[in-house]
């Protein structure tokens, strides 16, 4: 079947058209813009976005894909993690469908989706891969099997700060426009990595060597730019610097996970892998490793629907139980399976 997706976690009403692994056709809508004199996403903002959006969203990828309403046989959504609000709408909207139609409804969890965007570009995932998930709101190692079947391992996770966050924090006190993480890989280009002597956070011999902690790198930064008051804060070399820490820290630790656990290949997502010098880190520590490297393409690295499309299509095709049409959203879920039907409890 034609399996629709729809992704309305924060920010972005994402709508996805998949079917047996093809990406037939996707559409997205932001409100990125109406949050950035706040400096950051206010969720009553983003839900009443979502409100407005997703019919034509929707309406948007099935023209694209040329496909009609009744070509769609299965609905799949963004059931948590995220903003209650924003998750509210899209599930709303998603069950209105599967039930007009008659069609089963999957509740995928968001991280899922991050992970499963990459098999739109690069095909199914190898049993076992290792993956670096890094956005704005998780950063974590985990060592996926069957994306529809088995239950992930978290081999670490962040302490305290995403690594999305530390680079969005960060460029508030440099000064940067909102959205921080892409403004800093812009200013990094002409910027000198090895400027500003930030730390590399948990890597010593006694740390956990998966966890990772972002809080003083932040501190660090914001140390920095204060020792620049009233002198023009360089901030190409301060973004480059670091920029540099993150990427170094982000790489090694998951190129380490892979060799220490025997596991070919690494998959980087989330909205930092849309990071230039994650991306090219990555495949310098891959390649050195003899580890095949996989990172999906830019439109598919932050929140889509085509990727909780890609989702949805691995469950139908594994045959899991789809969810009740009293299925909850869950703003805090963690993640343990790719399906995630919380019941609903009042
Ligand atoms: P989560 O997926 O954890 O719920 P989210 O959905 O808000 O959080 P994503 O959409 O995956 O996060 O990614 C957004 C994050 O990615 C933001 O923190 C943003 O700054 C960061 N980001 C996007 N592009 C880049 C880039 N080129 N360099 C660094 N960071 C980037
Ligand atoms: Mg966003
Ligand atoms: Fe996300």
């Amino acid at each position: 079947p034609i399996v629709l997706g729809v992704e309305s976690s924060c920010d972005e009403t994402g709508v996805g058209l998949v079917q047996d692994g093809l990406l037939l056709g996707h559409a997205i809508a932001s409100s990125m813009d109406e949050h950035a004199r706040y400096g950051g996403v206010v969720p009553e903002i983003a839900a009443r976005a979502h409100v407005h959006a997703v019919r034509p969203v929707i309406r948007q990828a099935l023209d694209g894909a040329g496909l009609r309403l009744s070509d769609i046989g299965a609905v799949a959504v963004t059931t948590g993690p995220g903003l209650s609000g924003a998750l509210q709408v899209g599930l709303a909207g998603a069950k209105s469908i599967a039930y007009a139609l008659g069609v089963p409804l999957y509740g995928v969890h968001h991280l899922a989706g991050h992970v499963a965007a990459d098999t739109l570009e690069h095909g199914p995932l190898p049993d076992p891969c290792m993956v670096l998930i890094v956005s704005g709101g998780h950063t974590s190692l985990l060592l996926v099997r069957d994306l529809a079947r088995a239950p992930i391992v978290h081999l670490g996770d962040t302490l305290d700060d995403a690594a999305g966050e530390c680079f969005d924090k960060v460029a508030r006190v440099f000064g940067l426009p909102y959205p921080g993480g892409p403004a800093i890989d812009r200013a990094a280009r002409v910027g000198d990595p090895r400027a500003v002597p930030f730390p590399r956070p948990l890597t010593g011999p006694r740390d956990e060597p998966y966890d990772f902690s972002f809080s003083g790198l932040k501190t660090a930064a914001a140390r920095w730019a204060e020792g620049h008051a009233g002198r023009e804060l360089p901030v190409a070399d301060g973004a480059a610097s670091l920029q540099e820490a993150i990427a170094d820290v982000l790489t090694r630790k998951a190129v380490a996970a892979c060799v220490e656990h025997g596991v070919g290949t690494l998959v980087v997502v989330g909205g930092v892998a849309a990071n230039s010098r994650v991306r090219s880190l990555a495949e310098e520590r891959c390649r050195a490793a003899g580890v095949e490297l996989r990172v999906p393409p830019l439109r598919l690295c932050t929140d889509n629907g085509a990727m909780i499309a890609a989702v949805g299509d691995l469950l139908v095709r594994a045959g899991a139980e789809p969810a009740p049409l009293d299925v909850s959203i869950d703003p805090s879920a963690p993640l343990e399976y790719a399906a995630l039907h919380p019941v609903a409890t009042i």
